[in-house]
Parts: structure tokens; C-alpha cells; sequence
């Protein structure tokens, strides 16, 4: 039975797994925060269920726990980081600090990451920077054993989902954070995991024929996920693929020496302030104008009125946030699982009721 979990008591037992394996308390809290808030915006795909995954690189040696990046180049407001191979997570947190510094200084930053395992998801990251004021976009890659998408016109898997994220700040923030597949990788392990079929256009089989079996991407014969919006997804997972692969210097989707080290990502990030481009307060006014204009379009479906992007996260946090994180039975078993390996005695959480505060 699917579980409802509560938040803070969910986030704890996280962040002990993660110290009981080898990450110092602030490490362990950043992914465990990571990934509980991913779970909290509406994206099971990049919460706790990665933990299985991550555990298994770890005990692979391809992830180093307890690394900090290291810059290895850029002057002004440019700057090129290695992320040691570290988690994502708490690597990716210190080189958005040290882009966020870079940007209130001298108004914009240009960063790279390269040599930095799975990041998660990007729109945490945008969300932290337009807390403080600041703009940023994210071009991201992403190597992992093999590829699971196949190009616009092809059959068979040539690049990763990589995602792309724009974030606004302001009274009426924006986020806009979406992988370059119709769908995320981890959306089709968790109906995988649930044994759910999914929407017909989103995935192909081993002969390159629409499928909806999520099995395709993970039993053999393997398959691939379809890109969205046709030419025009594809051109951006393309483009995601150069910028955060070949321009941050890390592996790119054609270096098969480059696989097998784990979820890896390679970022660019542009991150500013946009003050320094036109006055923030008529910024501000112009976009929550524009913002009220669009919603106001009357709404085909009652039931499914105009959002704009970040309402659905903001939505599934308030909501999510009272009522508990479901947990489907498969991934809450193998988290269960990968924690009793470590010593650890799983929480009980209510099944199918709202979560109880402590
Ligand atoms: P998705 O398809 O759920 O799209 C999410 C985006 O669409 C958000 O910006 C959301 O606010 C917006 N949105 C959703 N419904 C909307 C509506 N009705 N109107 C307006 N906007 C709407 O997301 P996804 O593609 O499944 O990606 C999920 C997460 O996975 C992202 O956070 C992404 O960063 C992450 N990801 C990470 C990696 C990695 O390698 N680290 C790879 C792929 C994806």
C-alpha cells in the first residue's frame, strides 16, 4: 500500500542513511533535503527513489562522497568547476553559492560543472538563486551506463534526458524546469516501478515502434524515450547535450569511455541580476501583469485552469506538505532495504492516511 509519509520525519531518516554511509551531517542533510523536496514539488521521479541508485554507485567507488568543487578556471564572470565526482547535490549547492556571489558583484555569472554525479533536479537549485534576487538558466547533460533517448527521425537511444530550467524571480516567480524527453527518466522508473503503462508517444521498443510499456527502458530488449515536441524538443536536448557536456569540458553522450562512472552531469549555468538590465520594481509590475493577463484565459477544461510554470510545484509542496508524500510500495521496499543494510531501522508511516506531524 502506497504510504504517506511526513515530510521532516522522512527527511531525517534520509540524511541518516546517507551519514550511516560515509557523507558528513552536511552533506547527508543536503541530499536528504534535496531529495525530499523534490518529492515535495510534485517530482517522484527526482526524490527519494534515486536513494537505491545512488547507494549502488557509492558502493561502486564512482561517487566520492564529502568533496567540495574545485575552480579550475574562468576570470571576471566566468568560472569553470570539477566537481570531484562528488554527489550532486551539496557540490552543485556550493558552485551555485560561489555563481550567486559571482552575479551580485558584477551582475551576471557564467559557470560550468563538469566531473559531478546526478544533480537532481535543476529547478531546486533555480529556486534557491531567485530567492535571492537573481536569474538563472540551466543547460544540463547527462552520461549514465547507456542512453535513453532516441533522437527526433530515429530508433534507437543516443542522449539522456537532459533537462533545461529558467527561473524569474519576483513576486510572481517563474520556474520553468523540464527534462527533454516527454517524460523524465525517473517518471518512467516510478510506473515501472508501479506497473503502470504510460501514455502512448513517449516511448519506443527495440524496433523503434510506439510502446506503452515502461519496461522498454529498464528488461532487454531495450527501447527509448521520445523526445518532446518533435524537431523542437530534440533540438534542445541536442543543444543541452553541447553546452553542458562539450562546454563544461566534461564526457558528451558520443564518449562511450565517458559511461559507466555513474549518473554523471555536466551544467551551464548563466545566473543574473536582472536590475542591472531594466529597473526591478517595473520588471516586477510588468511580469505580474503578463502573468494575470495569460491566467485570465478562460480555461477549456474547469477543472484545468492556465498555470504558469512553477504553479504545479508550489501547488504539490502546500499540499504535499499537510497531507504527506505518497510513497509507492515498490520504492519505499527498496529504500527499506538499502537502509536495514546499513544497521538502520526503517520509520513507520501511516498507509494511505494523511501523515501524522511529530
Ligand atoms: P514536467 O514534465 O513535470 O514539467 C515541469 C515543468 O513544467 C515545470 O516548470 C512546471 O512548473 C511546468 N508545468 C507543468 N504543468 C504546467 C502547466 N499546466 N502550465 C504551465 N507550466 C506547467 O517535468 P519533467 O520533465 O518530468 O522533469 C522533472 C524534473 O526532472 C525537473 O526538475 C528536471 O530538472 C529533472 N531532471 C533532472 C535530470 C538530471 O540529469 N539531473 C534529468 C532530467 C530531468
Amino acid at each position: 500500500m502506497t504510504i504517506l509519509a511526513n515530510p521532516e520525519r522522512l527527511q531525517a531518516f534520509i540524511s541518516s542513511i546517507f551519514t550511516t554511509s560515509g557523507s558528513s551531517a552536511s552533506e547527508a542533510e543536503q541530499i536528504a533535503s534535496h531529495l525530499v523536496g523534490a518529492n515535495l514539488a510534485g517530482h517522484d521521479s527526482h526524490g527519494i527513489g534515486l536513494i537505491p541508485a545512488y547507494l549502488a554507485h557509492l558502493e561502486a567507488g564512482l561517487v566520492r562522497p564529502n568533496q567540495v568543487p574545485v575552480r579550475i578556471g574562468g576570470v571576471g564572470p566566468f568560472a569553470v568547476f570539477d566537481g570531484q565526482m562528488g554527489y550532486g547535490q551539496p557540490i552543485t549547492n556550493a558552485v551555485m553559492a560561489q555563481a550567486a556571489a559571482i552575479a551580485k558583484d558584477i551582475g551576471v555569472a557564467l559557470i560550468t560543472l563538469r566531473n559531478v554525479q546526478h544533480v537532481g533536479r535543476v529547478g531546486t537549485y533555480a529556486e534557491a538563486l531567485a530567492a535571492q534576487g537573481l536569474m538563472s538558466i540551466h543547460f544540463v547533460n547527462a552520461i549514465y551506463d547507456e542512453p535513453c533517448v532516441a533522437p527526433f527521425r530515429g530508433s534507437d537511444a543516443r542522449l539522456m534526458t537532459n533537462p533545461v530550467c529558467i527561473a524569474i524571480p519576483g513576486s510572481r516567480p517563474v520556474l520553468l524546469d523540464f527534462a527533454t524527453s516527454g517524460i523524465a527518466m525517473g517518471k518512467v522508473r516510478v510506473a515501472y516501478n508501479k506497473q503502470e503503462p504510460l501514455a502512448l508517444g513517449r516511448l519506443i521498443d527495440s524496433a523503434g515502434q510506439p510502446t506503452t510499456s515502461p519496461k522498454v527502458l529498464f528488461e532487454d530488449p531495450k527501447g527509448a524515450l521520445l523526445p518532446f515536441g518533435e524537431h523542437k524538443g530534440w533540438g534542445l536536448a541536442f543543444v543541452a547535450e553541447i553546452l553542458g557536456g562539450a562546454l563544461a569540458g566534461g564526457p558528451t553522450a558520443a564518449d562511450a569511455a565517458g559511461r559507466k562512472r555513474g549518473l554523471v552531469n555536466g551544467l551551464f549555468s548563466i545566473v543574473l541580476e536582472p536590475g542591472r538590465l531594466i529597473d526591478g520594481g517595473g520588471f516586477d509590475d510588468t511580469v505580474a501583469q503578463l502573468t494575470d493577463y495569460v491566467k485570465a484565459s478562460p480555461a477549456a477544461d474547469p477543472e484545468r485552469p492556465v498555470l504558469v510554470p512553477g504553479e504545479p510545484e508550489r501547488e504539490s509542496r502546500a499540499q504535499r506538505g499537510r497531507d504527506g508524500i505518497p510513497v509507492d510500495p515498490a520504492t519505499w521496499k527498496q529504500i527499506c532495504s538499502r537502509a536495514r543494510g546499513l544497521g538502520l531501522v526503517p520509520p513507520e508511516f501511516t498507509s494511505d492516511a494523511p501523515a501524522q506531524r511529530p
